[in-house]
């Protein structure tokens, strides 16, 4: 069996010799920071299960157990700080080996660590802003959360009437066809596919490793549980986000 000191050699062979590289981060590489993932034991869908799109826009039940969900998943994400993990990924930017950072989170750390706001491609939205289901209206998430807070329990906009929500997207709800594009764009360039903190388990996100594995690229994979294409990757490590990413660029 293949030793992990043996895994962060061989990663590091791979980033030492890459020099357009895609990441692709869940919520794994955040929970170092104090932000829970959906999915991982004990986590908030297995006592509370996801909101769909649909239920939200038609059931007011659907609304109110979004927002009692929500209400301390928004304060942690104010309060979290980037960690390690994240900060290893804006060396590479700074190294000019990173094409960019393809995130299924939604809480805005990849900014916070010093990446050029360009090179970040929020596929799931970002939980900073509230929207307008109807109009589309934007709005700082701290405003609304402070509504919710002074006990309202079905905000709706102030310009047109249609349900609030953050920014994100739910079950049901399409990813933006721009951030798409981008995303796959990207990964059409890239010579390494790094994968941090996900599952695999949520398309579109999901699909976009093989984009480069059709094309024999490289794929290093950090995640604490088994994903669906460790099977395919060079290095599949289950170990910390925040313990391996900084050893994988450290030594460039
Ligand atoms: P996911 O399916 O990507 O699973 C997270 C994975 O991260 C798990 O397999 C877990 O083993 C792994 N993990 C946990 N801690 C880790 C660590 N320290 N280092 C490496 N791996 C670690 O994500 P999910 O939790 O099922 O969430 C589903 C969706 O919900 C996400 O795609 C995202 O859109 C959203 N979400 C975002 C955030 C955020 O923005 N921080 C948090 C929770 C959920």
């Amino acid at each position: 069996m293949i030793t992990l000191q043996e895994q962060l050699y061989d990663a590091t062979e791979l980033v030492q010799h890459a020099r357009h590289i895609v990441a692709l981060t869940g919520a794994g590489i955040s929970t170092e920071s104090g932000i829970p993932d959906f999915r991982s034991p004990g986590s908030i869908w297995q006592q509370h299960p996801p909101v769909s799109y649909h239920d939200f826009l038609h059931k007011p039940e659907a609304r109110q157990s979004y927002w009692a969900t929500r209400g301390s998943l928004t304060k942690r994400v104010m309060e979290a700080r980037p960690n390690t993990a994240h900060r290893a990924l804006v060396q590479l930017e700074r190294r000019q080996r990173l094409l960019g950072v393809i995130t299924q989170n939604f809480d805005g750390l990849h900014q916070d660590a010093g990446h050029l706001p360009e090179r970040v491609i929020e596929l799931h939205g970002t939980s900073r802003f509230a929207a307008c289901t109807l109009c589309g209206t934007r709005s700082p998430m701290s405003d609304l959360q402070q509504r919710i807070d002074a006990g309202e329990v079905d905000p709706c906009c102030p310009q047109c009437g249609g349900f609030l929500k953050a920014a994100t997207i739910l079950f049901g709800q399409r990813v933006p066809a721009r951030d798409l594009t981008r995303a796959k764009e990207i990964c059409e360039e890239c010579d390494l596919f790094l994968v941090i903190g996900s599952s695999l388990k949520v398309t579109p996100a999901s699909t976009l490793p093989r984009l480069a594995l059709k094309r024999n690229v490289p794929l290093i994979i950090v995640n604490l549980q088994p994903t669906t294409l460790d099977a395919h990757a060079d290095v599949a490590i289950h170990e910390k986000a925040g313990i391996i990413l900084p050893q994988l660029v450290n030594i460039l």
